[in-house]
């Protein structure tokens, strides 16, 4: 029998102060929390995972924000741009592990855009392969191109609901990024959005707030990065995020969003060992695996330095250990 809390959860009739109480379960609370998350993953996905394959095209970037060490003031970061030609070659190589959906990851580099356009249809026309975008804040233009040419998806994070700490953090308007989130809905692209759990000064509250702005936007895929600080930033002697918070975001946006993917993150490896295989049994259903080329992958510090890397290997062992199948043919 559920606790009524997880059945408000799971019939849309959750108020705000039972959100807070579930995302600080823990002991029995949390462990009916995570069982309902994957009942309902279960019921929509069966036991199947997706996997993609992600490339960090290039970490330059024109935004600082606080918690990232690609911020543009970094100086001691030595920056990188893939061409078109290492971008297909690696893609290639996913291809024929038989990944069939590609990420394309970037710091806001608008000098990447001339890249992704020659490279995307390309990799559409002779890999066939379903590609996720993931570059930042663009004109509307420059999306309906690159949705022209053959991108599927677009991730979008909205990092925090909070509009004064997003300002704050990322020194920028909340409503732009909305606003592209918005856009990228308008132009038929598969949207993922999510957020960051313990940011510094981010309160229980404004993670709520999280919580229903994901449920407002609706989008096709959903996730939640845990903070790390990360040095050569403003943030660096932060303390990091909590992983049962992060763990508790993520059955509770399966509970109420049901059908959408949602993945485990390689935070919540960096964090603790088996964090993933924790994220799968919250309720998460998709993987990442990271084909970066090794001389890059260091230079990457979207979240931490010494972040860890997914391998082909450890994703398919922690799908195995969570009871799941792998699902190459992801969408
Ligand atoms: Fe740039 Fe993204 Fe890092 Fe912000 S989080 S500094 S936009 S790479």
């Amino acid at each position: 029998m559920a606790s009524s809390i997880i059945e408000n959860l799971t019939t849309g009739k959750i108020t705000k102060p039972e959100i807070i109480q579930l995302l600080q379960a823990e002991g029995n609370l949390q462990k009916e929390l995570f069982e309902q998350a994957r009942k309902i993953r279960q019921r929509h996905f069966k036991n199947k995972v997706f996997v993609r394959g992600v490339i960090e095209i290039s970490n330059h970037c024109r935004k600082n924000c606080d918690y990232c060490a690609m911020r543009y003031s970094n100086k001691n970061l030595k920056r990188y741009r893939l061409t078109s030609t290492e971008i297909f070659s690696i893609a290639k190589q996913t291809r024929k592990l038989g990944i069939k959906t590609l990420f394309l990851q970037s710091g806001e580099d608008i000098n990447i855009d001339k890249i992704i356009e020659k490279v995307l249809p390309k990799i559409k026309k002779e890999l066939k392969m379903k590609i996720i975008l993931c570059l930042g804040n663009r004109s509307k233009n420059q999306y309906k191109q690159f949705r022209k040419l053959g991108a599927d998806a677009y991730i979008l994070k909205f990092e925090t609901s909070d509009s004064i700490l997003f300002q704050k953090t990322r020194h920028e308007p909340f409503q732009q990024r909305l606003q592209c989130i918005k856009w990228l809905e308008e132009l038929g692209f598969k949207v993922g959005t999510g957020n960051i759990a313990g940011l510094p000064s981010q309160t229980i509250e404004s993670v709520a707030n999280d919580i229903l702005l994901a449920q407002k936007l609706n989008t096709d895929f959903v996730s939640t990065a845990l903070f790390i600080p990360n040095q050569d930033t403003p943030f660096e002697k932060a303390s990091s995020g909590n992983l049962n918070l992060a763990l508790n975001i993520v059955a509770i946006l399966r509970i109420i969003l049901k059908n959408v993917l949602i993945p485990t993150v390689s935070a919540f490896e960096k964090i603790k060992k088996n964090g993933q295989l924790l994220g799968f049994n919250a309720g998460a259903n998709v993987i990442t695996i990271n084909f970066t080329p090794l001389q890059y992958r260091k230079k990457y510090l979207i979240y931490s330095k010494d972040r860890f890397i997914v391998s082909l290997d450890h994703a398919l062992k922690t799908i195995k250990s969570a009871g799941l199948k792998s699902n190459h043919f992801s969408n």
